[in-house]
């Protein structure tokens, strides 16, 4: 199965000079107004991710079950203490609230204490628990991974939908031989292009860019990987794709239409300067040109990967359009800065909206969305990440274990849709704003 994503519309601000200006200020003072108010849509942070780190925690009676046993314990830094005897936990009053951990390695005389704030997995006998830390109580609570993960898998499959799967090392190398006898094919259609191909840990990038121009974007695409990694939850290092991710980039409009045609048996492409095709047995393949403006280039390039990213992350479960493309156009802002065009669109769906007052019922649960609703989008996702990184991990995260986005929304943030709207509304200067 292929799901193409395209860019929309690519509303193209040709803005300079003072324009330019007086849209950069307005756009600054806008997000000093959401900072100042974002605190309303986090009144009790800690409740609602407290919340959801008990749902699979370990009671008193299962931690003192584990006194005596071996365990495998990886602090946060990565550093690791392999098969050493719990000893003791040293709890609050609540046995289940643990402070610290005293382990003894198999051939030390004395015990040592291990803090929990340091601490992040345990695993013992094949189960595998997770450290909750929460702030209200000043302990971790022990989460049941393997449990929690069973009741997701379950949860998933109702929908027709899975954990993606770990791949091991020897089949990762078996994807990225296949991926470059598909570039080959392709070098072999564009045999006048002289394509050439730059392979980094992640990313194989296929091109007839000069090799001096090429060196930025995969900078780009790196970040792009390490920060959707930290907002979501992975640990740096960690590789989310199938093999690497496949970028076919072109100089011109018309080699990637033909691409389009000739690989993808596509030939309706909107306007799109890129497009990723997220396939169903989890390859991601992004075509794309890159046309006279190299920065406005850059945040494509990012945006469309970032929809192989989302693709590829913990499940096959689809991320809602305006979630996907808010993502999307949000990292490429982040990553491109040079590029101004996220911030135009954002200005330019305030503008919209100020008119109207209302999304209609045409913006959260439509499954297309018109141009100038990406700027808004995208402005949603920056405040919802600005009021609490780890609210908004647990609401992405909600939805890929099966949650619908409202249900996850009402988890992670306390809110309703209504509320949402109208956090964004107060934002750009209506209040009243509604979905
Ligand atoms: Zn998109």
């Amino acid at each position: 199965m292929m799901v193409p994503r395209p860019v929309s519309a690519v509303f193209r601000t040709q803005a300079v000079g003072l324009l330019t200006l007086l849209l950069a200020f307005t756009i600054t003072i806008n997000q000093t107004a959401a900072q100042r108010r974002s605190t309303r849509l986090h009144a009790n942070p800690a409740n609602t991710i407290e919340a959801a780190a008990l749902e699979f925690a370990l009671n008193a009676e299962e931690v003192t079950q584990l006194i005596g046993k071996t365990a495998d314990i990886t602090a946060s830094n990565g550093k690791e203490e392999q098969g050493v005897e719990i000893t003791r936990f040293l709890t609050g009053r609540d046995k289940s609230q643990i402070k610290s951990i005293e382990v003894k390695a198999p051939n030390a005389t004395r015990s040592k204490r291990l803090l929990v704030t340091r601490l992040d997995e345990m695993k013992i006998d094949d189960k595998l628990y997770q450290f909750q830390y929460l702030p209200s109580v000043k302990a971790a609570m022990l989460e049941d991974l393997s449990k929690k993960n069973a009741a997701i898998s379950e949860k998933l499959k109702a929908s027709n939908e899975e954990f993606w799967e770990e791949i091991p090392e020897e089949e990762q190398l078996k994807y990225v031989n296949e991926y470059k006898e598909f570039l080959d094919k392709v070098g072999k259609h564009y045999a006048s292009f002289n394509m050439k191909l730059y392979e980094t840990r992640y990313f194989l990038f296929y091109t007839d860019m000069p090799a001096n121009q090429v060196a930025p974007y995969l900078v780009q695409l790196d970040k792009m990987n390490e920060l959707l990694g930290q907002s979501f939850g992975f640990k740096p290092g960690h590789n989310i794709w199938r093999g690497k991710a496949v970028i076919v980039a072109f100089i011109a409009k018309q080699a990637f239409l033909e691409f389009e045609q000739q690989f993808y048996n596509r030939t309706e492409t909107g306007n799109a300067i890129g497009l990723c095709h997220s396939h169903g047995d989890g390859k991601v393949i992004v075509s794309c040109y890159r046309g006279n403006d190299p920065n406005f280039f850059g945040a494509v390039l990012v945006h469309e990967t970032a929809h192989g990213y989302i693709h590829r992350y913990k499940s096959t479960v689809n991320i809602p359009t305006w979630i996907n493309e808010g993502i999307a156009d949000w990292i490429a802002m982040m990553v491109v800065p040079s590029s101004r065009e996220v911030r135009f669109r954002q200005v330019e769906a305030a503008n919209r909206l100020k008119q109207v007052q209302t999304f209609g019922g045409q913006f959260f649960n439509n499954e297309r969305l018109d141009s100038w609703q990406y700027g808004s989008a995208s402005a949603i996702i920056q405040l919802m990440l600005k009021a609490s990184p780890e609210q908004f991990k647990l609401f992405f995260n909600g939805i890929k274990e099966g949650l619908t986005w409202q249900d996850s929304l009402q988890r992670a943030y306390g809110l309703t849709v209504d509320q949402l709207s109208q956090a964004y509304g107060r934002t750009i200067g209506i209040p009243a704003l509604t979905p």
